[in-house]
């Protein structure tokens, strides 16, 4: 892929290339490395080669400089196969966020072609063993040095940990600050002496894809690694990126809930009981019907965030809301789909079991559900004061 879309008929065209390179790439081998928990490294390569890895990178820096909505679409169709995989791009594009939204324009010209091309690859890395949804109770230190800054501490459950080469790294510079969020920065650490990856952590789903905890001793960059070169600006600079991630994270939720909805689709048409098509009796319609309207108003909820996102409007609400449901719908339909398939559900030689075990993550990531419906409630409440 080359250059950003124009028209709706040049997303279409992407999307196409998309879809068929899911049916034809993706497809065939999602249960056996699924299974296997075996890290997809020849997809990668594809992946470089579509422009993935920037995606929503801007052109001026060799990336797709895609929209959100085409890029939430493009999400959305790779989750409704394979769901884990586009965590290879998506929590690198966080990364490639960071910089582009918050950097300077040096750090703009020397890291984001090479992440845009993915010939770096990374992600953002905020969560540590004591502190996930309370960012600002994270412990890693960054201590200023001369020139340099020397980081120490660790982070816990980080997407492509241990295939990445590079992270957008949340830590402290002032412990002491008040506000606390006052003393967070954020910075851009490559994989060097100091940086190791400790465990990579057995997960229920989420199969294929690398997630590990990452350990700092005496972890040396220069002062230039400080995204925006000025510290204290970590946290609004993490939590400025997270609509983008939300979206994702929402688009990925659409994509299991419209795979799900397929396998259903398809099984309830072939299985017979008591002389006809399951999805002939009532209990299986009702079932058809609630999974099909969640999915498509999971759909609808998330291009409306993104469609928000791109005409550049602050839009925690909309991303919160499309997160929330569709994530939810996620969960719904994956465990409604399972039931469709009866004990052919509960096998590994069908797809529906995948799909209920990567759903849950779409309900963590991205701040909980939980956090999801707080934000929504305090930003409705905002827009909508008494008299
Ligand atoms: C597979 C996987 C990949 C991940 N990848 C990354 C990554 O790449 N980078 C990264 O930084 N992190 C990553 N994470 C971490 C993820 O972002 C955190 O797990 C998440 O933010 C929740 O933090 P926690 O697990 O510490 O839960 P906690 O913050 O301990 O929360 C526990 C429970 O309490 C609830 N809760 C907490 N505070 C409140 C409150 N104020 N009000 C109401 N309820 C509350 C939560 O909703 C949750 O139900 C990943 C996690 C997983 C499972």
């Amino acid at each position: 892929m080359s250059g950003p879309v124009n028209d709706a008929s040049e997303e279409a065209q992407l999307l196409d290339m998309i879809e068929r390179w899911t049916e034809r790439e993706l497809k065939p081998i999602v249960r056996e490395y699924d299974h296997a928990d075996r890290y997809p490294n020849h997809i990668v390569e594809q992946m470089k080669e579509l422009g993935l890895f920037g995606a929503t990178v801007s052109t001026e820096y060799g990336g797709l400089g895609l929209p959100a909505s085409t890029y939430a679409k493009i999400v959305m169709q790779i989750s409704s196969v394979w769901m884990s995989i586009t965590g290879i791009f998506n929590s690198h594009l966080m990364l490639a966020l960071a910089i582009e939204k918050f950097g300077t324009p040096e750090q703009k010209r020397q890291w984001l072609p090479k992440i845009a091309s993915g010939e770096i690859r990374g992600g953002l890395a905020l969560t540590e063993p004591d502190a996930g949804t309370d960012l600002q109770g994270i412990r890693m230190t960054a201590r200023r040095d001369g020139d340099d800054y020397v980081i120490n501490g660790t982070k816990m459950w980080i997407t492509n940990g241990a295939e990445g080469s590079c992270f957008a790294m949340l830590v402290k510079t002032n412990p002491e600050a008040s506000p606390r969020h006052s003393g967070l920065s954020l910075f851009i650490t490559p994989k060097k002496e100091g940086f190791t990856v400790g465990r990579k952590l057995k997960k229920l789903g989420y199969k294929a894809i690398d997630t590990a905890e990452l350990i700092f001793e005496n972890y040396r960059v220069p002062k230039d690694h400080l995204i925006g070169g000025v510290e204290g600006q970590g946290f609004y600079q993490t939590t400025g990126g997270l609509e983008l991630g939300r979206i994702n994270v929402a688009s990925r939720g659409v994509g299991i809930a419209e795979g799900a909805l397929k396998l259903a689709t398809e099984y309830a048409q072939m299985r017979k009981t008591f002389g006809k098509p399951i999805c002939e009796h009532q209990a299986i319609q009702l079932k058809i019907a609630e999974m099909a309207t969640r999915a498509r108003a999971a759909r609808l909820l998330t291009l409306d965030a993104a469609a928000a996102f791109d005409r550049g409007e602050r839009c925690d609400m909309e991303a919160g809301m499309a997160k929330y449901f569709a994530s939810e719908a996620a969960l719904e339909n994956s465990i409604e789909g399972m039931r469709i398939h009866g004990a052919y559900g509960y096998s590994q030689e069908y797809d529906i079991e995948r799909l209920y075990r990567d759903a849950p993550l779409t309900c963590i990531g991205e701040g909980t559900n939980e956090m999801q419906r707080i934000i929504i409630s305090k930003n409705w409440i905002k827009r909508n004061p008494i008299a």
